[in-house]
């Protein structure tokens, strides 16, 4: 794998656990990757500003939380960059959009509106627009500016 797409993969890792703390003495075992590698390439994630990471102790042993900074990953023009970004909110995008009542819904020949059953009344579908409002007013950084 080369530099750009190990980058890339472990951008994409960073975001999709975005909130949880992330160790760089964990991070090349979860994604299968080599110590030196990852360390190589965080250094440099974090020179460009595209991460941030903050020594700790961990079970006696010194490594970094690793922080992914949202906006310079959004605003930047690098390719690879870009399309790890691109990759993720599309998988987002996707699961968000996945997970919508009306795909698993029984009625969904029936729905229309105006009809019995209507998209415009229905408590399921409300219910879900709503959560989904309140997840991205919540800290749902990188989707909430899409
Ligand atoms: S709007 Fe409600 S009733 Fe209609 S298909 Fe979606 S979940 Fe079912």
């Amino acid at each position: 794998m080369d530099r750009e797409s190990t980058a890339g993969k472990i951008l994409e890792f960073l975001l999709e656990n975005e909130g949880r703390d992330i160790l760089q003495s964990d991070l090349w075992k979860e994604l299968g990757l080599s110590s030196k590698d990852v360390s190589k390439i965080l250094k440099k994630l974090e020179e460009e500003g595209l991460i941030k990471r903050e020594p700790v102790v961990y079970k006696g042993r010194k490594t970094y939380k690793i922080m992914v900074l949202s906006d310079s990953l959004l605003n930047s023009d690098k390719i690879g960059v870009t399309r790890s970004v691109g990759r993720y909110l599309m998988r987002k995008l996707v699961n968000e959009a996945l997970d919508i009542p009306c795909l698993s819904c029984p009625y969904i020949s029936k729905c229309y509106e105006g009809g019995f059953y209507d998209p415009v009344n229905c408590q399921f579908l409300n219910e879900w627009i709503l959560r989904n409002m309140r997840d991205r007013k919540q800290g749902a950084s990188l989707p909430a500016q899409l």
